[in-house]
């Protein structure tokens, strides 16, 4: 398991969209604005967020997607930027 709990593959999949500076949806090309989502899908998780009825059922949901790489946790962009341009990552 890598960090928060994504598996290896996830995980690389994750900085790789980074460092390439894409949006971490498939197939979508736009720029990420925050938390390594372009706005129209920053905008998508939040709707999701919102219609949850309960702070542990937001915080589960948040949680998912997380682990599914589908975005990054708060802060959490700088870090895979500074490692995705590091040639010194653990291989393997
Ligand atoms: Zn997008």
């Amino acid at each position: 398991m890598g960090a928060f709990n994504r598996t290896r593959a996830k995980q690389a999949e994750v900085e790789a969209k980074v460092a390439a500076g894409q949006c971490l949806i498939d197939g979508c090309t736009c720029k990420p604005r925050s938390r390594g989502l372009c706005d129209h899908h920053r905008m998508l998780f939040y709707y999701e967020l919102r219609h949850l009825d309960t702070p542990e059922e937001r915080a589960k949901f948040e949680a998912d997607q997380v682990r599914d790489g589908k975005i990054l946790l708060p802060g959490e962009s700088v870090k895979t930027k500074r490692r995705a341009r590091s040639p010194f990552t653990k291989v393997g």
